[in-house]
């Protein structure tokens, strides 16, 4: 983990704070190529009715339309959250060098709790990863949410009752 690491993950937990805004899960992602973001995204899923529209995919598609390349050689993606098993798989599609993840996902991470997809062998590309940048701080963005959510909900079943 470097410096680095830890100022492209804060600035993927602005991203996340817009997809709260927009009650959206928080998650927040980039892309980072020579130093520079190229691609931003955060979850758009229920707004764009579209399951695949993860914080992850809206990078790399704001990221290729910048290099001109769905390639995104020497790229970095920085991501709040770790990478379901779609985001991991259009990683390898991508390209890309390097996945730097926060909060772990126990229920659909790809990259190391539910899955170990990117040690895959045989994969015709790989993509390095690291765990665990600003993992607490990741992680208690997302269940803020969770807690604000489920009392929101709440006070509107009393408000029906
Ligand atoms: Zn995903």
């Amino acid at each position: 983990m470097t410096e680095q690491d830890e100022y492209w993950m804060r600035q993927a937990m602005v991203l996340a704070a817009k997809a709260e805004q927009e009650n959206e899960v928080p998650v927040g992602a980039l892309v980072v190529h020579n130093g520079e973001c190229i691609g931003q995204g955060w979850n758009k899923s229920i707004g764009n009715h579209d399951a695949t529209a993860h914080a992850e995919i809206m990078a790399l598609r704001q990221a290729g339309k910048v290099l001109g390349n769905y390639r995104l050689l020497e790229c970095t993606l920085y991501v709040t959250l770790e990478p379901c098993i779609m985001c991991a798989g259009a990683m390898i599609h991508s390209r890309i060098q390097r996945v730097v993840y926060g909060a772990s996902d126990a229920k659909t991470g790809a990259l190391d709790s539910v899955l170990q997809l990117l040690a895959t062998p045989g994969l015709n590309h790989l993509v390095a990863w690291q765990s665990g940048v600003l993992a607490d701080e990741c992680a208690t963005q997302l269940s803020a949410f969770f807690k604000r959510r489920r009392a929101e909900k709440k006070a509107a079943r009393k408000q029906q009752n």
